[in-house]
């Protein structure tokens, strides 16, 4: 197992500049996950550590060791693709053990029992004499696992691996990789476009955009404290609402007022000084509560999902807004209310069967603690 770190990796091809001068340290063991939109430079930044792509710029580390010169090969590395790239015309144990002796110091003997052991984790022991085209999707990218396992490297660099399978496959090899991690704890460099994959897989995610690091974190804090506009607005489905609104000295503190609603934040340092500045105001669609419009303050249908996040008092609330509800989508498992108010227009998350329907007056409540506030030129977040 090792390490990895990056620093200042840059890789331009022309005049793209795909990687911009990336810091980054993966720990031993870690399954790091980078996500990002397509063209961020996610797969560049892995092929980089792999020596798939020389850096126009900067060092790669890979344990004790500089790699950024070695060839592939040399790394103590290995990969696994979105297309499996698996050899048509070799069986599934022969795709899975090629090159190894060769470029290894494995015997025969090692090379067996090594096939045997990770046949065994993945389950495809019994697939071992077929070739890919007899295989199922699924069952190729586990024989493309299993050639990864079977190297023993120190890293696995994986881009995208699951994104050729179907959606209720992706879920089970989803869950496979956390075992096989759980498993044999090796370092892990994963790569997608999927921030589910993201942020059930990574025990840390990097979010990427445009070649840079947008912000490095623990699921849970980049959900919770995104450290800019970029990745509150990634990270979340339905996506973090955002309302353009200044920020103000109110008598009892700070603030927030939108052209058709003023809310309160209390206890909110960062925000002192800031009289009279605008800001954009995020909320996510789980942090607001609805009420009919004439309920009692207070006493709304829909109870708010109140997570402790250490950031206050989870009891606490601001508002109330008067907003009217657009449409509405049924997800099953929630509503989903467009409600507008004034000229913007943003997603509750409320509770199924309530009978909300478009055109209902309602009354919002935000969970005080669970507001965000970004610059609204640089897009980091000030509160
Ligand atoms: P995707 O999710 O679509 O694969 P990505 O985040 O992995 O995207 P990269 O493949 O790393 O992005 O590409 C980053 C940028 O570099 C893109 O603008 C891409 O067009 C460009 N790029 C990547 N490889 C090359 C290449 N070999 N030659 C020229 N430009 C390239």
């Amino acid at each position: 197992m090792a390490s990895i770190e990056l620093a200042d990796l840059t890789k331009r091809f022309d005049d793209v500049t795909a990687v911009d001068g990336i810091d980054l340290e993966v720990r031993d063991g870690e399954f790091l996950v980078v996500v990002g939109p397509s063209g961020c430079g996610k797969s560049t930044t892995l092929r980089c550590i792999a020596g798939l792509e020389s850096p126009t710029d900067g060092r790669i580390r890979i344990g004790d060791e500089d790699v950024t010169a070695q060839e592939p090969h040399e790394r103590d590395i290995a990969m696994v693709f979105q297309n499996y790239a698996l050899y048509p015309h070799m069986t599934a144990e022969r795709n899975m053990t090629f090159g190894m002796q060769s470029a290894t110091d494995f015997s025969s003997e090692e090379i067996d029992q090594r096939v045997a052991e990770a046949a065994e984790t993945l389950d495809i022991a019994d697939l071992l004499d077929r070739t890919p085209s007899a295989l199922s999707g699924g069952e190729q990218q586990r024989v493309a696992l299993g050639r990864a396992i079977v190297r023993d490297p120190a890293v696995f660099l994986m881009d995208e691996p699951l994104s050729n399978l179907d959606a209720k496959l992706r879920v089970q090899m989803r869950t496979e990789l956390s075992r096989l991690h759980e498993e044999l704890g090796t370092t892990t460099v994963y790569v997608t476009h999927d921030q589910t994959e993201a942020m059930t897989l990574g025990d840390r995610v990097v979010v990427m955009n445009d070649g840079r690091i947008q912000q490095v974190d623990t699921p849970q804090r980049l959900y919770d404290y995104p450290s800019n506009r970029f990745v509150a607005e990634f990270i979340g489905d339905p996506a973090m609402n955002m309302l353009e609104v200044t920020v103000e000295d109110g008598p009892s503190g700070p603030i927030v007022r939108h052209e058709a609603f003023t809310i309160e934040v209390p206890d909110a340092p960062e925000l002192e000084g800031l009289d009279g500045d605008r800001a954009v105001l995020g909320f996510r669609p789980e942090d607001a509560s609805l009420a009919d419009r004439d309920a009692a303050a207070g006493g709304g249908a829909d109870a708010p999902d109140r997570r402790q996040t250490g950031r206050g008092d989870p009891e606490r609330t601001t508002g109330p807004i008067e907003a009217t509800v657009q449409v509405t989508e049924p997800l099953g498992d929630t509503l989903l209310c467009y409600c507008r108010a004034g000229e913007d227009e943003f997603k509750v998350q409320t509770a199924p069967r309530t009978g909300r329907a478009a055109g209902d007056g309602v009354t919002l409540t935000l969970d005080a603690d669970r507001l965000h506030l970004f610059d609204p030129e640089t897009g980091e977040a000030i509160y």
